[in-house]
């Protein structure tokens, strides 16, 4: 009976054995959270270049339902006269000028957001497109969509 006493305080002190593992497992716990840290932060690249897209896609929906109101306009205006209103029809080419060239970067930044999140599929997010090298944390986490280290970026628009 007392030793059953015994063994049973014995195994309920058990927990307590952790504080001495502490310090040995520390190390191992910081090597892990680093990797978490990095699985985390391209998570948050993710995100962020998905909600990029979401918006890109939505301006481009807006660009389209613009065009299309423009065009109706065109055709109701076809049955007026368009002298009537030059300024009117300057300012609406100008406005549908601006638009497609709106749209064409928002296009091209779009196709860079869907080849950034590619790039992370495949494992090859962060390095550069053209000389291989990775692209530094801080840029990417300013331009996460960036396909091109700053160096190669440089290179290419001088
Ligand atoms: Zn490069």
């Amino acid at each position: 009976m007392a030793v059953k006493a015994a063994v049973k305080t014995r195994s309920k002190k058990k927990p307590k054995a952790k504080a001495k593992a502490k310090t040995g497992s520390r190390s191992a716990r910081r090597t892990r959270s680093k990797a978490t840290a990095a699985a985390g932060e391209m998570e948050k690249f993710r995100e962020q270049l998905l909600a990029e897209q979401a918006r890109l896609e939505e301006e481009l929906r807006e660009i389209e339902r613009r065009a299309a109101r423009a065009d109706e306009s065109d055709r109701a205006n076809e049955l007026s006269s368009y002298d009537d209103h030059p300024a009117d029809l300057a300012s609406e080419t100008f406005e549908r000028e601006k638009d497609l060239a709106i749209g064409e970067s928002v296009e091209h930044m779009l196709h860079k957001v869907i080849s950034a999140l590619e790039k992370i599929d495949r494992g090859t997010y962060g390095r550069c497109d053209a000389c291989g090298k990775s692209i530094k944390r801080a840029r990417l986490k300013a331009l996460p969509f960036a396909t091109l280290c700053l160096g190669c970026q440089d290179r290419l628009e001088n």
